[in-house]
């Protein structure tokens, strides 16, 4: 037996894989826990892309893995907005997935300002002039939406250091016109990422860990949903970042390697 939690939990870029590549130790690791029979799921902040995609990803570098296995933006926003707000009309700043995902979980969505209960705001590579006036009109002229995020995020690194203005950048159009702010801000550090993560398994999430690359999102996370941390070193947070953190923020395990997890 390798397992040593309930669940596991972990980040995609700079955990499991870099960009294109697999990082070394991953599959095995995977395949490890895999046989041990406990649950794991995979998540991303990102909600341009579908889970079906990130499984596909995932099983072509040599994973194997289900659609159902993938949290990220488009899952953790579809179950809060059904959750908390079931009967709500949103205006989603959003691209094809997001959307899909909405209108396959009978959410109701309008462009009309004057129908419109919850602007959500995500990274949208058509955001566009038409849809801020929306937004404005049905937060401010209207005086009925409020404003929710899909995540935090300012950008979204690529590798060799660049990158695309992701959801924040959105948000604080939005923000700017309607000097509103937002009620909620999905994906990680946002409990709610685990909840839907975990949502299902019957498992306590104190027995449970989130592993990943970056302590402000993944390993906040852990600390704000009541888990397990590791810290993978393969990414975009190093050792002098941790020594940098208030102790009481800091991951349970710092890994050089991920396959440390199962070692
Ligand atoms: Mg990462």
């Amino acid at each position: 037996m390798t397992a040593r939690f309930d669940a596991y939990l972990f980040d995609l870029d700079g955990t499991i894989y870099l960009g294109d590549g697999l990082l070394p130790g991953a599959a095995e690791t995977i395949a490890r826990l895999r046989a041990d029979g406990v649950p794991l799921r995979f998540l991303s902040n990102n909600a341009t892309k579908a889970p079906a995609q990130y499984a596909e990803k995932l099983t072509a570098l040599g994973i194997p893995t289900d659609p159902q296995d993938v949290v990220n933006t488009v899952t953790v926003t579809t179950h809060w907005l059904r959750t908390h707000h079931p009967d709500a009309v949103v205006f989603p700043i959003a691209e094809r997935p997001l959307i899909e995902a909405f209108e396959a979980a009978g959410i109701a969505m309008s462009e009309d300002p004057a129908e419109i209960d919850i602007v959500v705001a995500s990274y949208d590579r058509g955001f566009e002039y038409r849809k801020l006036q929306i937004a404005f009109d049905a937060i401010w002229f209207h005086k009925r939406a409020f404003l929710i995020a899909t995540n935090p995020d300012r950008y979204c690194p690529f590798p060799g250091g660049r990158g695309e203005p992701d959801c924040a950048a959105m948000v604080a159009a939005i923000e700017a016109c309607t000097g509103t702010t937002c009620r909620a801000v999905l994906g990680k550090p946002d409990p709610a990422m685990a909840e839907a993560a975990l949502a299902g398994l019957d498992v306590d999430p104190a027995r449970c860990v989130m592993v990943g690359d970056r302590l402000g999102t993944d390993i906040e996370l852990a600390h704000r949903a009541g888990m397990a941390s590791a810290l993978v070193l393969t990414g975009d947070s190093s050792r002098a970042d941790v020594a940098a953190t208030a102790p009481e923020r800091r991951p349970g395990l710092v890994l050089e390697r991920i396959d440390q997890l199962v070692g």
